[in-house]
């Protein structure tokens, strides 16, 4: 028996309660910063993403009472789409389906009866669709009828699955309408009817994951074991031998070498998930399904999946992690390459990718607080992932380079729309990603200006943060129980800080013997009109990639706070790449309250190399003279919101 078949065997021995469960949504109303970014997409995104995907025709893909319209449909959106004509796709369901979630926590904030009319709608059409055995999927009912289950490493059936139940989960907490998650639910039991270990299912799962942790959220949600079981289930099976995408590509007379990506690395499933020790394949696919793995192992106490998910993270972060939070660097198979291969310019970094370390991190998250995880949340969350979003809300990237020569914008669609709805649905539900709460603590992952409200041992108790975060360090939390109540508050110290201090009622606390893990704990019985003080000194940094990253040897990155800063053609004129920022160069940071809807900027003297005087040689024995300039950095989340023009991130340094 290998070691992860014991696994398999006795994982579901004992189920731990949860560790720290994020709070819903709707419980943490967040100000400033996110704030700011929730409205952006509560007022444009959400219905943005309705109104594109009827531009783009995808209605007419999954109305029953359409005409199918067949895999290409000739006609032309307006400008600003990647491309002018629009074929039919296998994975829109999954773009419905985050819609439908983005769509569910932009009602919490704002609400909209158009937008609500409009899903319902669309609800209504998928509840048409479904069939009588509860099979539920517009591409194989509508496009490809007669193949369904016959190709799961390729065409995203229960990935669709996957990101409709999501929706249906969110769409019923928002609103308290069930329709979609009891159709949802029927779906899920024809899934479970259909895989798992007993004699006569397959043993099957996604070539693009997703249905995992969707499944756990399904789950949570209905109180349905059944649904955790099958999540378990595929995370366990993926991988094993006899490999099922060999037997099933067999099974439809296909030769399992005639596989387009020549290797399951590209899915994760070239072997068992818990003998898995490197990130391979595609990014996306591998975050989503580490993400489920997370879960699993919260559910289940499975040491064995979260060592397996400690060594994978090593990997990401040591040697294939862009300093944005961005990864994936190639356009190939949309993810990852060699150790330290992190190029910039060509740098894939998926908006999706990034979004799904954040799952990834926060899900970690609930095995106890962590700064290792929560760091880089952070991080991708303020860089690489909602880079993807223009300020207003209306464009979005799909790669997330860290140099551009200034061709590179934001479009506002895609023909593979996967990323607008991901960084939609992730920035609108942002409130749950701040807190993790278990029976007898409260862990503080992230902070800003906002107001939670939890139970904590029968106690209804109040948090309110107020900071100007990121821009300021400085955070004052005033806990409010409606009475006297003993726990424990976790609160991060980021990584990133080299000076932090700490206040309970005004009295000191020594740092250094309360922090675990980068979290420090306070334990005492909390009363009303509590104050917690925490300065976390908003540290500029330059930052330097281990010398193995070929892309960045002598460059140097601007970081402060959780923030990772680029340089722009509109601030600092064109040929940035041949701006050059010295060692000793003082930094300095500035308060813009009028740029970028209010930043902190940063500046140094730097030096220009010249091509004035250089003449018309391509070479010569003799340096080009250089001049001082004045540079000024922005942050990278915050590029190509103002003209057009090039971008970096990894200065020269010199
Ligand atoms: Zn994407």
């Amino acid at each position: 028996m290998t070691a992860s078949q014991a696994a398999t065997q006795t994982g579901a021995s004992a189920r731990p309660k949860l560790a720290f469960r994020p709070l819903p949504v709707p419980q943490v109303d967040v100000r400033g910063f996110w704030g700011d970014r929730v409205d952006a997409v509560a007022a444009r995104t959400a219905g943005i993403l309705y109104d594109r995907c009827v531009e783009a025709r995808m209605l007419e893909q999954i109305d029953p009472d359409l005409p199918s319209p067949g895999v290409v449909i000739p006609f032309h959106v307006s400008d600003g789409f990647t491309s002018r004509t629009v074929t039919t796709q296998m994975f829109w369901d999954s773009d419905w389906g985050k819609t439908i979630e983005t769509a569910a926590y932009s009602l919490y904030r704002r609400r909209n009866a158009d937008l609500e009319k409009k899903i319902d709608a669309v609800i209504d059409m998928y509840g048409k669709l479904q069939q009588e055995d509860g099979y539920l999927s517009s591409w194989y009912q509508r496009i490809q009828p007669g193949l369904r289950w016959t190709n799961l490493r390729d065409c995203h059936e229960l990935y669709c699955a996957g990101h409709l139940i999501e929706g249906a989960v969110a769409y019923f907490q928002a609103t308290g309408k069930r329709k979609l998650l009891d159709i949802m639910s029927r779906y899920a039991d024809h899934i479970a009817d259909t895989f798992g270990p007993e004699p006569g299912k397959r043993k099957g799962y996604c070539g693009h994951e997703e249905i995992e942790l969707a499944l756990v959220r399904l789950a949570r949600a209905t109180g349905n074991d059944k649904y955790m079981k099958l999540a378990k289930y595929f995370i366990d099976q993926r991988g094993q031998q006899p490999h099922y995408f060999d037997e099933e590509a067999l099974a439809r007379g296909a030769d399992p070498k005639d596989f387009h990506f020549k290797t399951y690395e590209y899915n994760q499933s070239h072997r068992p998930v818990r003998e898995q020790d490197k990130v391979v394949g595609h990014a996306v696919r591998a975050m989503y399904l580490y993400s489920g793995m997370a879960d699993i192992a919260t559910e289940y106490g499975d040491d064995t999946l979260k060592v397996a998910l400690e060594r994978l993270w090593d990997d990401l972060t040591t040697k294939s992690l862009y300093v944005t939070g961005g990864l994936g660097p190639s356009a190939d198979n949309e993810g990852f390459t060699n150790d330290y291969d992190l190029p910039n310019e060509t740098a894939y970094a998926e908006t999706c990718a990034s979004v799904g370390l954040v799952f990834w991190a926060s899900r970690m998250l609930g095995m106890g607080p962590n700064a290792r995880y929560a760091d880089m949340m952070e991080r991708a969350l303020y860089n690489g992932s909602i880079s993807g979003l223009s300020l207003d809300g209306s464009l979005f990237f799909y790669e997330n380079p860290l140099e551009s020569r200034g061709g590179h914008h934001r479009w506002k669609w895609h023909r593979c729309p996967c990323c607008p709805p991901n960084i939609g649905r992730m920035v609108a539900s942002i409130g749950s990603y701040f807190y993790g709460l278990a029976d007898d603590a409260l862990a503080v992952h992230l902070y800003g200006d906002s107001t939670a409200r939890f139970e904590i041992a029968g106690r209804q108790v109040t948090l309110v943060q107020a900071s100007n975060y990121p821009w300021d360090g400085a955070v004052a939390i005033e806990v409010g129980p409606e009475a006297p109540v003993a726990f424990t508050l976790h609160l991060r110290i980021p990584a990133w800080c080299r000076k932090a201090a700490l206040r309970v009622n005004g009295k000191l606390v020594d740092l250094e013997a309360a922090t675990v893990d980068g979290y420090a704990a306070i334990r005492r019985e909390w009363r009303q009109g509590d104050k917690v003080e925490l300065d976390l000194e908003m540290s500029m940094a330059r930052l330097f990639a281990n010398p193995n990253v070929r892309q960045d040897i002598g460059r140097v990155a601007l970081a402060r706070g959780p923030l990772i800063y680029c340089v722009e053609e509109t601030d600092n004129g064109g040929g940035l790449h041949r701006i050059a920022l010295p060692r000793e160069a003082r930094l300095e940071a500035h308060k813009d309250p009028n740029l970028l809807g209010g930043i902190v900027t940063l500046s140094a003297i730097g030096s220009r190399a010249q091509t004035e005087n250089w003449g018309a040689d391509l070479y010569r024995p003799k340096p080009p003279a250089t001049t001082e300039t004045k540079l000024k950095a922005v942050p990278y989340f915050a590029w190509d919101n103002r003209d057009s023009g090039e971008m970096l991130v990894w200065l020269r340094e010199g």
